[in-house]
């Protein structure tokens, strides 16, 4: 992001709305999809433009912790609580970037997940030379108007075009107009109040993709979308240390009083060690002994769990997300089960995953073996990540 320039360009994501128009509990931009809340798809399509230097929420205060469920760990701005009409949140919103160096403004629809990096360069190019800008498809289909299921009449399809989002303004401009037009509440896009002051809207190229989910039907489109751009990769680690002096050992980043210690140049955490090589495997980046030299003097007793989010972020790097991990430790002693659900939720902590998305289990190995002999301590993980076609 560029916040060196004088003035930057900010995103303001419209996420106040109550619509439980395809009969769910949720609003719609907090439904899942595809592992995420809606919110999350449209805040990551946006925070891809180059262009865009900051961005914030407008969000209904009943809805703060599904919020900050949606938005964990993304670089945005806090958000502002909306008010009782769409038109009443966007000017709160506006209001609030005021102080901001923000010059351009880019309103946009919460639950508009596809917005391209296309469509956001032809606003932000056309706000170049007119007041206001937004991408729109023409018409295609034959229009009609009806009254009690029979048509009255065939307007003209000819200059007719269907508006989208993000609709690009001046902020000081679009401020002013929103103030002007307080009390005319019945609009339902933010041009409309350019056109009623006579100030220029540009019309630039949208796209069939950037559509606002608002019925169950628009939801099953996009799990069908993000399925067509998405392909799914699997990865598998294994690690073993031997077990030596020591009052404890330390498992997924828990720590677990023993008779013995694990042995090792880091913390010696075998199960994070697994996972960070099934990390690393499913995207193809090598190994955790590539990354992090045992030879370098700096990993001596590290924490792993940072070579974790060393993996985590390559794969985020590249566009990707984690589905879901599963991580078996194989050892007599100790015993692992009164510390499972700790470790699945430290490993979760760790991930940005949802509980229902780590598995920690643990397995002896009746006797046999080095694990058998107490010897030392196992771990094998398997993770499936989604990376982008
Ligand atoms: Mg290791």
């Amino acid at each position: 992001m560029n916040t060196q320039s004088e003035t930057q360009t900010a995103a303001l994501v419209v996420a106040a709305g109550r619509g439980h128009r395809f009969g769910g509990e949720l609003p719609k931009q907090y439904t899942a999809l595809a592992g995420h809340m809606v919110l999350r798809h449209t805040l990551n399509a946006l925070l891809a433009h180059s262009g865009i230097d900051v961005v914030r929420c407008v969000i209904h205060p009943d809805d703060c912790d599904l919020y900050e469920t949606a938005v964990h760990g993304l670089d945005i701005l806090s958000p502002v609580l909306g008010g009782a009409t769409r038109q009443d949140s966007v000017r709160l919103g506006l209001q609030s970037l005021n102080n901001q160096r923000v010059d351009k403004v880019l309103v946009h629809d919460g639950a508009r997940p596809f917005v391209s990096l296309r469509v956001i360069d032809g606003v932000l190019k056309a706000l170049d030379n007119h007041p206001g800008a937004i991408p729109a498809l023409a018409v295609a289909d034959t229009l009609k108007r009806g009254h009690k299921g029979v048509i009255t009449e065939t307007p003209a399809r000819d200059g007719l075009f269907r508006a989208q989002t993000p609709q690009g303004f001046r902020l000081t401009e679009i401020i002013a107009a929103h103030e002007k037009l307080e009390n005319e509440q019945d609009l339902t896009d933010d041009a409309q109040l350019f056109e009623k002051l006579g100030l220029g809207v540009a019309l630039t190229k949208g796209a069939h993709d950037n559509f606002k989910i608002t019925t169950g039907d628009d939801l099953m489109r996009a799990e069908r979308l993000l399925a067509s751009r998405f392909e799914t990769r699997i990865g598998s680690g294994f690690d073993a240390h031997t077990l030596g002096d020591g009052t404890f050992v330390t498992l997924c980043g828990i720590e677990i009083a023993h008779e013995f210690g694990l042995v090792g140049h880091s913390d010696a955490d075998v199960a994070l060690h697994a996972l960070t090589d099934a990390l690393l495997g499913a995207i193809g980046a090598g190994d955790i002994g590539h990354h992090f030299p045992p030879s370098e003097e700096k990993w001596k007793g590290a924490a792993s769990d940072q070579f974790v989010r060393h993996a985590v972020d390559l794969i985020h790097q590249r566009g990707g997300d984690i589905v879901n991990v599963d991580l078996t430790v194989i050892c007599e002693a100790p015993k692992i089960g009164p510390h499972r659900d700790l470790m699945a939720a430290r490993v979760g902590t760790i991930l940005g995953l949802d509980q229902d998305r780590v598995s920690v289990k643990a397995t002896t190995t009746e006797g046999m073996g080095f694990a058998g002999r107490c010897e030392g301590i196992a771990a094998q993980a398997m993770v499936l990540v989604r990376l982008p076609l």
